[in-house]
């Protein structure tokens, strides 16, 4: 992986980096912000060589990604484990992005351009056959010009959180991907019904008040959540075909941006 990396640019030099303020706290590590040869990058450090060693095999996949709504990968940097460097995205995660700011700031034309910003970077990995497996609002980020891409993918097998069932997203994660580990681009659409519900709830933390042993019970018996307040009625029945309980009855992200599409076009024309 390494030599693959190397060979195509994508290993950055250390000494060109200025690192910055700490931004969040990953998985396995830190990010940080910094300066990478005048532009400024978000810097994630995996510090443990064993899972260095796989996520360096992971970006092999992530060089050949690139799309608007993806947070594109600069490349990475050996040093003391590894340095995946990306793109800033200034604006944090969408969570904390909808928490902070809240009804009175962010109207439902943004909510809808998200939903739609998102669905177009997820069409562009299914085209490329890719399944996320972990696609959630804490894992959209937001630029400085209010752009919201998908961050994570082509890490997720590699992310314990995911390959080891005990630490699965329980609520984000469609029954058939829970039970039998059927992980597919349908069930990455049934995480995107999920993540349409905390935009248009303003980031509220899905199933409020439900245990994760009752959202597996309840939900494999046929419960859904409610629409969100003030949630207009046709993106609430997006969320409800994304979470129907036969996968191949959920729409792909295909079809799903043609219906965003159309919402948008009713609700800001031209
Ligand atoms: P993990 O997937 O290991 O939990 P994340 O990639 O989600 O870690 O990063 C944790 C936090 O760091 C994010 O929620 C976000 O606030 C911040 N962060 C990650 N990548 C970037 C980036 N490219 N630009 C700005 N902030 C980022």
């Amino acid at each position: 992986a390494e030599l693959e990396l190397s060979k195509n640019g994508w290993l950055l030099d250390i000494e060109k980096l200025t690192l910055g303020e700490n931004i969040g706290e990953g998985e396995f590590g830190a990010v940080y912000e910094g300066v990478y040869m005048g532009q400024r990058v978000a810097v994630k450090t995996i510090k443990c060589d064993v899972t260095a060693q796989a996520f360096l095999q992971e970006t092999t996949v992530m060089t050949k990604l690139q799309h608007k709504n993806l947070v594109r990968l600069l490349g990475v940097i050996l040093h003391k484990g590894l340095h995946i460097v990306t793109e800033l995205m200034t604006k944090g995660n969408l969570v904390n992005f909808l928490r902070t700011r809240g009804r009175s700031v962010v109207n439902s034309v943004q909510l809808l351009r998200f939903s739609l910003d998102v669905c177009e970077g997820m069409d562009y990995l299914e085209s490329k056959k890719l399944v996320h497996r972990d696609l959630a609002a804490r894992n959209v980020l937001i630029s400085d010009d209010n752009v919201a891409k998908v961050s994570d993918f082509g890490l997720t097998k590699v992310d314990s959180k995911v390959s080891d069932k005990a630490k699965l997203p329980v609520k984000w994660t469609a029954p058939e991907a829970l039970k039998k580990e059927k992980f597919s681009t349908k069930s990455d659409v049934w995480s995107y019904g999920i993540l349409l519900w905390e935009i248009f709830s303003y980031g509220r933390q899905p199933y409020p008040k439900m245990s994760l042993q009752e959202v597996k019970d309840k939900v494999e018996q046929g419960y859904r959540m409610e629409a969100p307040e003030d949630c207009p009625p046709s993106v609430y029945s997006l969320m409800r075909v994304c979470w129907e309980q036969e996968p191949r009855k959920r729409p792909g992200f295909h079809k799903l941006r043609e219906k965003l599409d159309r919402e948008m076009e009713k609700l800001s024309p031209g």
